[in-house]
């Protein structure tokens, strides 16, 4: 009799690094995950031998206590919630989950309306939609997606990662007639697919088929449910306990196992099969022919071979052996710029140390983290003596600075070297590619890192080019870095220039900030410069909004205006045309006659018609008469010019203007 075991059987790689995380756990004190880590009944019972317990509710816990975020991942409310309970966030969540996360948070801060193909009660859902404050639309079929109104409005879109693929794709087609433009993103995870075709394929194949796994599952469910279809001899079973008596005259048995089921689980039922064939141990041979003879491999031995391809949990290697090697995927998921299309194309070579010959399924267990780690410690050692710079990942905040890792080479960047500004709280920097310098390395376990010694140079470097370069009237572009009364400060990048509160607007600003808010990025053109001191002043006016811009063709001498009294002295009145651009009604040009001020004939506030007389743009002086349009009659009170466009004031040169000023003098003393 043969047994056949699935390749992609047991648990899926998000689910075997949140295991692994719970339980390699030393915490000292209360340890929760919040919700049950896998559906799995052994594995949770083992977790609460170890003193980890279930909570749904963060109300059961208090200050110290340690919480693991479960693979499905959280919200980032309730990220918010445990830093505000100060206990200890283990996470857990599957990077892939996480990937979603990152893509919700930058599109929805981009002002894209969120879409969630998937199951709205599902805690994946719940917590991918707890990045973009709980406002994603979640539709779960295609009737959902034709209901949608359609929308004026870019939309990204993302699928929950156990999706089914086709089902998406369709959904997908509806909602591009519903937005103006969508953003599809390919989130789905392949574990699962692949779990389910080669369950169906490996039933088809077998006399008796076993799939492994707890019964409130619903893929080990589904597992049940294809292989039942194929092969009438199917049994679900939680464990070896469980095993029925099989067939003797069965000729091959399948085994697969639900993405909650440990490896150790699908062992025991493995053993305890060969154990019920008895007489037929020799047929079975399944241990034996997972020892595969690989002699010509040693283990710590580096080597050198082809992918092949790759799943969501491991790589494939064409070793030129007999057995292939595999490296966990999960060495790779660390850097955040890791793409696997780029990054592990089939046919490109692959260094990596063997682990083990055999990993208990025939293939080769390869590291290519230690082989990185050797060469690693060479890069390092050469970056330390040269002072190159090199990119490392911070992993986790410690007491006093955060620890990066480059190549496996752990390196300690102090709170201190972390900016060139003081940093309260480093956690934002976590999972965070950098620049660093090595600026000590006592060996392997002691590497400090600094990224502020490259922030500085790199300022220092700008800022010289900025000198090098700046000249009166330039513009450059920059992002404002702080708000004053009496002004805004603009990082030019490198250096900061000011910008006046009198050089904001053309208008008159009482308060910098109500024209632009620190971290805006604006255009500003240089107004003045002092190297010495390093100073720079700067304008943000733009000179077509100067209402002093082309004022000749907009005020041509000759022409009629109609403006306000704004204020009175004794040579004459001042009178405002528009915002910002004054001219002067000289006292002789009120009147034909001779008035003493012009308070006597005229007010604050009132509107005059006018000539312009003359115009001087550099000196901002526009000379205006109003005696050369309707001059005033110091004893008869002056009619307010008509606002209304197109009506006709008569004026002196009109026909109706036919009296003098003597005449009416006249007209009066008769
Ligand atoms: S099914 Fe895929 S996405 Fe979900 S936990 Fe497993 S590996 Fe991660």
């Amino acid at each position: 009799m043969e047994i056949k075991v699935a390749k992609y059987a047991g648990f899926c790689f998000g689910v075997d690094k949140a295991v692994k995380t719970s339980f390699e756990l030393d915490y000292d004190g209360n340890i929760y995950t919040l919700g049950e880590l896998i559906h799995n009944r052994d594995v949770i019972e083992q977790l609460k031998n170890k003193g980890i317990r279930a909570i749904n509710n963060l109300d059961e816990l208090k200050e110290g206590d340690c919480v693991i975020i479960r693979a499905h991942g959280i919200g980032k409310k309730v990220y918010d919630d445990l830093n505000t309970l100060n206990v200890k966030i283990l996470d857990a969540t599957c990077p892939y989950v996480k990937r979603i996360h990152e893509i919700v948070k930058k599109e929805y801060e981009a002002g894209n309306r969120i879409i969630i193909v998937g199951d709205g009660k599902h805690p994946e859902v719940i917590g991918i939609n707890g990045w973009c404050e709980g406002k994603a639309l979640i539709i779960n079929d295609e009737k959902e997606a034709e209901q949608l109104p359609y929308f004026e409005q870019k939309a990204a879109v993302v699928a929950q990662t156990t999706f089914n693929r086709t089902k998406y794709e369709d959904i997908c087609e509806v909602l591009k007639k519903k937005f103006a433009f969508i953003l599809k993103f390919d989130t789905i995870c392949n574990a699962t697919v692949q779990r389910q075709s080669e369950a169906e394929k490996l039933s088809r194949e077998v006399d008796v088929m076993i799939v492994i796994g707890g019964r409130n599952s619903s893929n080990t469910q589904k597992l049940y449910e294809i292989c039942k279809k194929n092969c009438p001899e199917t049994y679900l079973v939680e464990n070896a306990d469980e095993l029925p008596l099989i067939d003797k005259n069965a000729r091959t048995v399948g085994i697969t196992a639900g993405a909650s089921t440990p490896e150790s689980v699908i062992k025991e039922v493995i053993f305890h099969m060969e154990g019920m064939m008895n007489g037929h141990e020799g047929e079975i041979n399944f241990s034996e022919a997972l020892e595969m003879t690989l002699t010509d491999l040693k283990a710590n031995e580096i080597v050198k071979g082809k992918i092949i391809g790759y799943n969501n949990n491991d790589i494939f290697v064409d070793l030129g052996y007999k057995a292939d090697g595999i490296i966990p995927m999960e060495e790779f998921l660390d850097d955040p710029d890791f793409d696997p299309e780029k990054d592990l194309k089939p046919g490109d070579e692959i260094e990596a140390m063997v682990v083990k010959i055999n990993d208990g399924e025939g293939n080769v267990l390869l590291s290519k983290k230690k082989v990185d780690s050797i060469r690693g410690f060479e890069l390092v050692q050469e970056a330390f003596k040269n002072k190159t710079p090199i990119d490392v990942i911070i992993k986790e905040i410690v007491k006093g600075g955060a620890v990066a890792d480059y190549k496996g080479i752990r390196v300690f960047i102090p709170a201190s070297q972390i900016s060139d500004r003081f940093v309260k709280d480093l956690e934002p920097f976590k999972g965070k590619k950098v620049k660093v310098v090595i600026t000590e390395m006592a060996n392997k376990r002691r590497v400090v890192g600094s990224c502020r010694a490259i922030i500085e140079a790199e300022k220092e470097a700008k800022s010289e080019a900025f000198w090098n370069d700046v000249e009166i009237g330039k513009e450059y572009t920059g992002t404002v870095k702080s708000i004053t009364n009496f002004g805004v400060f603009v990082d030019l990048g490198g250096v900061d220039g000011l910008i006046h509160v009198s050089e904001l607007s053309w208008k008159k600003i009482d308060d910098p900030s109500s024209i632009m808010k620190v971290g805006d990025v604006v255009k500003v053109r240089v107004i003045g410069f002092d190297k010495e001191k390093q100073k720079v002043s700067l304008s943000y006016r733009k000179m077509e909004d100067n209402p002093w811009y082309n004022i000749e063709e907009k005020y041509p001498v000759g022409s009629v205006v109609t403006g306000t009294v704004l204020r009175m002295v004794p040579f004459g009145v001042f009178v405002e045309l528009e915002e910002g651009v004054e001219g002067l009604v000289h006292i002789s040009q009120i009147s034909n006659v001779r008035i003493g001020r012009p308070e006597e004939v005229l007010k604050i506030g009132q509107k005059v018609e006018m000539k312009v007389v003359d115009i001087n743009p550099d000196l901002k002086k526009i000379s205006l008469s109003i005696k050369e349009v309707n001059p005033i009659d110091p004893q008869k009170p002056e009619e307010p010019a008509s606002e209304e466009p197109g009506e006709e004031i008569p004026t002196e040169h009109s026909e109706e203007m036919k009296t003098t000023i003597g005449d009416l003098i006249k007209d009066i003393q008769e």
